[in-house]
């Protein structure tokens, strides 16, 4: 079932697989239990690039208090969807000068990572007669531990080094440009609740010996996210509960050392990931060695995480299901591929699977983020896969 439908009549109302199928009571319960654990002062953000799909960012922008992108496409996205611009927040390496006239025109929150983006966002600023507001966007002086991409700490082609922070705080009031704050994200996918604890404590830490240098209050504080979901097997989900206390501590201090910030967390995977699945159809059954191949109509191209090409150091099988013999006692060892030609094109690794024939339904499950959208959908030119909300 998602969404209330079974997986059959879904497939029939699709009309085709392979599909990515997202269900809206859980992504509307993944916020709902969220804003139980943040303090109540808090911002909930969605980092949109987890699942840019337009119905989808409909919904969460109905539910949570902003949006971040990372591109111009993507701030329209946002903009159609509805999100206020005020709640917009606009990071990235390599911001082009004409996204930055689009984010200043649109006036969102533009995360300054390089030095080039200043004297760029003042004449932009003067042209258009609108104020530039800007965060400076940190690169942490420390590490995250445990996390599955870092982001932050150490060289790293995001945000601004914290040493040098200082000397950007100087220019943007040089500039004229509008200061409202920092933001600070350390990395991603991480399970281990007192790392994250940690980072945002480091974090908070970092901000409060920078805004000693700030040409005015802070009123914007990210703390970045980096929530992990488990994937394989012998993880467990993140324990929120040490996090709710850590970030209530940050809360309350923030009142009296930052009195005008508003304090963010920003989240993809976390609100997203769990709340999708991918769906296949088996095309073919083949025996190779004694070795049983369920060769499926979609693969790497649309979903290139669960194939182990997006982030993983060595490859683990996502949970994988035949959806259509789900209460099935018989169970097979099989290899799930796809139809590209590479030996990349793989779903499941050797996984005890219902025994499916052609025909079938193969389900990925954790497919809600970074799935369609962070696939090469050309590669090998097969059809797009289509995304459904439920
Ligand atoms: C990608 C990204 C996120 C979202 O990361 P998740 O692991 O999906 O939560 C948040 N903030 C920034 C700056 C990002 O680049």
């Amino acid at each position: 079932m998602i969404g209330g439908v079974s997986l059959s009549e879904l497939a029939a109302r699709v009309g085709q697989t392979p599909f990515y199928a997202y269900d809206r009571r859980l992504l509307r319960e993944r916020v709902r239990m969220l804003r139980h654990v943040l303090p109540k002062e808090m911002k909930l953000h969605f980092a949109m690039k987890a699942n840019p799909m337009p119905a989808v960012l409909g919904l969460m922008v109905g539910l949570v208090d902003g949006v971040d992108v990372a591109s111009a496409g993507e701030l329209k996205l946002a903009l159609d969807a509805g999100a206020d611009p005020k709640e917009i927040s606009f990071a990235g390496p390599g911001k082009q000068a004409s996204e930055l006239r689009q984010a200043v025109a649109a006036r969102v929150l533009i995360n300054v990572e390089s030095f080039r983006e200043l004297p760029l966002l003042a004449s932009i600023s003067s042209d258009l007669g609108m104020p530039a507001r800007v965060a400076v966007r940190v690169n942490p002086d420390f590490e995250i531990k445990g996390s599955g991409m870092k982001m932050g700490g150490g060289p790293k082609q995001f945000g601004v080094d914290a040493e040098k922070v200082p000397e950007y705080l100087q220019a943007i009031k040089k500039y004229g440009l509008t200061f409202e704050g920092f933001h600070l994200f350390a990395g991603s996918q991480n399970l281990r609740a007192k790392a994250l604890c940690e980072a945002q404590e480091k974090s908070y830490e970092l901000a409060l010996r920078l805004a000693q240098h700030a040409p005015s209050s802070i009123r914007s504080l990210n703390l970045g996210g980096g929530f992990g979901i488990p994937y394989f097997p012998g993880e467990l989900p993140l324990d929120l509960e040490p996090i709710s206390v850590n970030l209530a501590r940050l809360q309350a201090r923030a009142k009296q050392d930052f009195p005008e910030a508003v304090l963010v967390i920003e989240l993809g995977r976390y609100l997203v990931g769990e709340a999708g699945i991918y769906v296949a159809r088996i095309i073919d059954k083949k025996i190779s060695r004694n070795h049983v191949y369920l060769v499926a109509d979609g693969g790497l191209h649309h979903h290139l995480s669960a194939s182990g090409n997006f982030g993983q150091v060595i490859r683990k099988n996502y949970p994988v299901t035949i959806g259509s013999k789900v209460n099935h006692a018989v169970t097979e060892r099989v290899s799930v591929v796809g139809p590209l030609c590479t030996p990349l094109d793989l779903l499941a690794d050797q996984m005890d699977l219902p025994k499916a024939e052609s025909g079938d339904l193969v389900v990925v499950f954790q497919s809600g983020a970074y799935g369609a959208s962070a696939s090469p959908q050309g590669f090998l030119s097969h059809p797009h896969c289509i995304e459904v909300l439920v």
